[in-house]
């Protein structure tokens, strides 16, 4: 005699009950062959769907074996009792099980992309068996949208799309009406007699007459057992067209079916989904705009200092910055402005006085600063005029009584509107100097934009204005050809022996702008930290959504577990979730950033953020990583449930 297609020994199945067992199956011996019919009946609680389950390998025995054609399953790995319930168990439950978000053609088909059916051979089979019970014109129909006979149809369907050799029925006329629950019947009958294996439960004794067996259980044992009819021999079992996939196409296609499923779910929950991307989109626009920013004003800074010419050195008195003791040493003078002219490293110079002056014109009066320059100053720090003419060496050398002013000082002095500025004599304290020209605005970032500014010749403020002798500082244009450190070095050089001591500092704007970098750096890095913290605290609402996510769709999940999804299968459908939820969020979060950066430029600010590639490639690997990450846990959760806790979750 062939082995049985289906073989129970001493099979015992024990819940924890509080402090000891409840023993729910004990010792069952069953053997079923292939063509059989069996009905298992008995009162409710008596073990119908626990024995059910053990049979179609979503639940294993405690104790006893269990050998499905021939194999032994009591060792098996998780994923190869999937294998089993893919290849060979069709299940049909009493409320249907259908996944609400996919339509009836969809619902036939997960079976198949889980056992790696190619694409159109799944759809052409799906298509034919739902033609077959009657459903032709209901593909695209949703479950809600189908009756619950129709919607049992396409459990059927479903249970026949992979072969299903053995169909397990709990109850499968339990939610119907009596019409529909014969037409059921006699469905599952129709396939017993193509070959296929019918278990089936029912409490119902004229539902279980249909079968060829009928088995009673009682308190969780056999205690009738008697063929009503004796089956004939089991018709060869057509088996599906094994039109398998290559193996990436089969991984492929459950990858799309993890990533359509995904979508959906998100599609479900968009206001949730939307509010659980917050963080994300808040932490990556923010993380994008501090690094723009940084950017921004690191590239208007560098053409700020190239503006006024980065070969450039300038002389100050005392030790540093901010030596108390400057306002006091007098030794830089403007010989020594004229002794650095004369080197050959030295492309032009030009000293500097400065003095906080009243100036006047008719009734108005306005505090300024007076600047005391040499007629290169312009030339030096690269600055234009707007309209008239710079002092020449000439007024210099005789303390011309001229004066250019900024716009500020323009404005203040003689109004919005008026034109007639050039040529007006002004009142420096009390002397009286002609304004013969306008400087441009400057677009710098660099100092007080609001204040006054006006330059004279330097001669002109050290005689007649400040009668000081000695000079605010020096500032040197190094020769192209030289390097401004080395220039540095010749000038501290030539002026310690000038004055015998070195009672003066340098500084060069390559050094600043060295400074100013590693601030802009300091500062970008510092601020994207707190924005990386805002990502990390995006992820924790990322995976607490994710887990209750979880608990929501854990029926979904013991469905696709029922139908053969590997624990792979599960993992990545939630997985891809969690990494959709938060790549969507960062490319919201790039277009907030970038959003942010139009509406500045827009805002009529000449002040740029500078977006870079690498900036916002790393924002998007990064909120990749939080989805992996965040997601990793609640995924884990849904793939290692068990698939029998998991259908019993309503
Ligand atoms: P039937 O399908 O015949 O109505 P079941 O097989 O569902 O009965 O259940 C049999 C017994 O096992 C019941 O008394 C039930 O309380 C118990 N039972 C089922 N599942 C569990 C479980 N997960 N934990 C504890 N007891 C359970
Ligand atoms: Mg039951």
């Amino acid at each position: 005699m062939d082995t049985p297609l289906i073989e129970l020994k001493g099979v015992c199945r024990d819940y924890p009950s509080g402090e000891g067992m409840l023993t729910v199956l004990q010792d069952i011996d069953l053997c079923i062959n292939a063509g059989e019919m069996v009905a298992i009946v008995g009162t409710s609680g008596s073990g119908k769907s626990t024995l059910m389950n053990i049979i179609g390998c979503l639940d294993r025995p405690s104790r006893g074996s269990y050998r499905m054609d021939g194999q032994e399953t009591g060792q098996m790995e998780p994923d190869e009792l999937a294998y089993l319930r893919r290849e060979h168990f069709g299940f049909i439950f009493q409320r249907y099980h259908l996944l609400a978000n996919l339509n009836a053609l969809a619902n036939v088909e997960i079976p198949a992309i889980y056992a790696g059916l190619d694409r159109k051979a799944r759809q052409q089979r799906a298509t034919a068996l739902l033609d077959r019970l009657g459903m032709a014109d209901r593909l695209a129909h949703a479950p809600g949208q189908l009756s619950g006979g129709q919607q049992q149809r396409v459990s059927i369907a479903r249970a026949l799309m992979n072969g299903g050799t053995v169909i397990l029925a709990d109850e499968p006329t339990g939610a119907l009406d009596t019409a529909s629950g014969k037409e059921v019947m006699k469905i599952l009958r129709e396939l017993n007699a193509d070959g296929h294996t019918i278990i089936l439960v029912s409490h119902d004794r004229q539902v279980a007459e249909h079968a060829n067996r009928i088995i009673e259980l009682r308190d969780g044992a056999i205690i009738k057992d008697r063929r009503t009819r004796e089956p004939g021999p089991p018709p060869p079992l057509l088996h599906a067209a094994a039109s398998a996939s290559p193996p990436w196409r089969a991984q492929w296609d459950r990858f799309v079916e993890a990533f359509h499923m995904a979508l959906l779910a998100m599609a479900s929950h968009r206001l949730r989904t939307l509010l659980t991307m917050l963080g994300i989109i808040i932490g990556i626009a923010s993380v994008v705009s501090v690094v723009a920013l940084g950017e921004g004003s690191r590239q208007r800074i560098l053409r700020d200092i190239s503006s006024m010419g980065t070969n450039t050195v300038s002389v100050y008195p005392g030790k540093d910055w901010g030596d108390m003791r400057s306002g006091r040493v007098r030794t830089l003078l403007p010989r020594d402005a004229d002794a650095l002219a004369m080197q050959p490293y030295v492309d032009t110079v030009t000293p500097l006085v400065t003095k906080s002056l009243t100036l006047q014109y008719r009734s108005i009066s306005v505090t300024a600063q007076v600047n005391g320059v040499g007629e290169t100053y312009f030339r030096v720090r690269g600055m234009e005029l707007a309209e008239g003419r710079l002092f020449d060496r000439e007024s210099v050398r005789a303390s011309g009584q001229e004066v250019i002013i900024d716009q500020n000082t323009r404005r203040a002095l003689f109004g919005e509107a008026s034109d007639k500025t050039l040529g007006e004599v002004i009142m420096l304290g009390k002397v009286p100097c002609r304004v013969i020209g306008i400087t441009k605005k400057k677009d710098t970032s660099f100092g007080d934009t609001d204040s006054l500014n006006v330059w004279v010749p330097y001669t002109t403020a050290m005689g007649r204005l400040t009668g000081q002798q000695y000079l605010r500082s020096i500032t040197v244009r190094v020769a192209d050809s030289v390097q401004s450190t080395v220039a540095e070095q010749s000038i501290v050089k030539l002026l310690t022996q000038r004055h015998g001591t070195k009672d003066f500092f340098v500084s060069n704007l390559d050094a600043i702008r060295q400074t100013i970098e590693k601030t802009t750096q300091t500062m970008t890095l510092l601020i994207s930290s707190i924005a990386l913290i805002s990502l990390l605290v995006g992820g924790i609402g990322v995976m607490n959504i994710m887990l209750v996510s979880v608990t929501e769709r854990t029926q979904e999940i013991g469905v696709r577990m029922a139908v053969g999804a590997r624990h792979g299968d599960i993992m990545q459908q939630f997985l891809i979730e969690a990494i959709l939820v938060c790549l969507l969020g960062g490319l919201l979060g790039v277009g907030l950033a970038l959003g942010v950066g139009a509406a500045v430029s827009l805002s009529g600010s000449d002040f740029k953020l500078i977006y870079s590639t690498a900036a916002i490639i790393s924002a998007f690997l990064c909120s990749t990583g939080i989805g992996i990450l965040f997601g990793f846990l609640p995924a884990r959760n849904a793939a290692r449930l068990d698939p029998v806790a998991a259908l019993a979750r309503e």
